[in-house]
């Protein structure tokens, strides 16, 4: 084998997207990380909160939502946020290695097809960082996975007759909020008003479009509502929002 050669198929060794070991592949996680990464299981419709038993006919949607119904159509989240995928979820924001995004896409893509096949879905919008945050990361992992989730999709969705375009400049953050961590479902609402901005100049991009908004992670889905907010402000005729994993408040 040729220096280049070996060079190159060194590189490309497929891995663990959490621990590094090899895998196969199109395989995201090896098989004992695997073990510990779950679906979502019995889950509120509506914002994809967990639940201890399936929704019940009397009681189809979680309380928060009957309460306070958010303001986007659906929140869908194929994984249970824990395991080895937090970790994941945490290389990919924190540790600088923002190609792990398309080492999740397979466990991703069948979700997000669907998604946008049946919500008619126009435009994916990922949910921006604030300049400075994004200065300091050099990347936004939102709209890593957008795109790779985008990319990997793209052939089926084509297929289906589905054109679709991500778009990454058109909502904003307009200031720098706090993380969300340790604090209260009001707490992250209130943490989040305003935080967002649809630019001026390209808000007819959005009009009467269907908008799929995408996170890493949504815990009580504060950043999705509010994102919704803005966007459907601005004229986008409906939202749906689509993150990697939901945690359980
Ligand atoms: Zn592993
Ligand atoms: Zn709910």
């Amino acid at each position: 084998m040729h220096a280049v050669d070996l060079a190159l198929s060194t590189l490309f060794v497929p891995r663990c997207a959490s621990c590094d070991a090899r895998v196969a592949p199109g395989q995201p996680l090896c098989a004992t990380c695997m073990v510990s990464v779950d679906p979502l299981g019995p889950a509120c419709p509506h914002c994809a909160e967990p639940m201890e038993l399936p929704p019940l006919a009397t009681a189809p949607i979680c309380a928060r939502c009957r309460r306070t119904p958010p303001p986007y159509e659906l929140l869908i989240a194929p994984w249970r946020f824990g395991g080895e995928l937090a970790r994941v979820l945490r290389r990919l924001k924190f540790a600088g290695r923002p190609e792990l995004a398309r080492e999740l896409a397979p466990m991703l893509v069948p979700f997000f097809h669907e998604v946008v096949v049946t919500a008619a879905i126009d435009v994916v919008v990922p949910v921006p960082l604030h300049w400075r945050r994004l200065a300091g990361r050099g990347y936004n992992q939102a709209q890593v996975l957008a795109a790779e989730m985008l990319a990997a999709a793209r052939p089926g969705l084509i297929r289906a007759g589905h054109p679709l375009r991500l778009d990454p400049l058109t909502l904003r953050r307009r200031r720098a909020t706090p993380p969300q961590t340790g604090l209260s479902a009001a707490e992250r609402a209130r943490n989040l008003a305003g935080a967002f901005a649809v630019a001026p100049r390209r808000a007819a991009r959005l009009r009467g479009r269907r908008v799929l908004v995408v996170d890493d992670v949504a815990t009580t889905g504060a950043t999705i509502a509010e994102a919704t907010r803005t966007l459907l402000a601005a004229g986008a005729a409906a939202v749906v929002g689509f993150t990697v994993a939901r945690a359980g408040d």
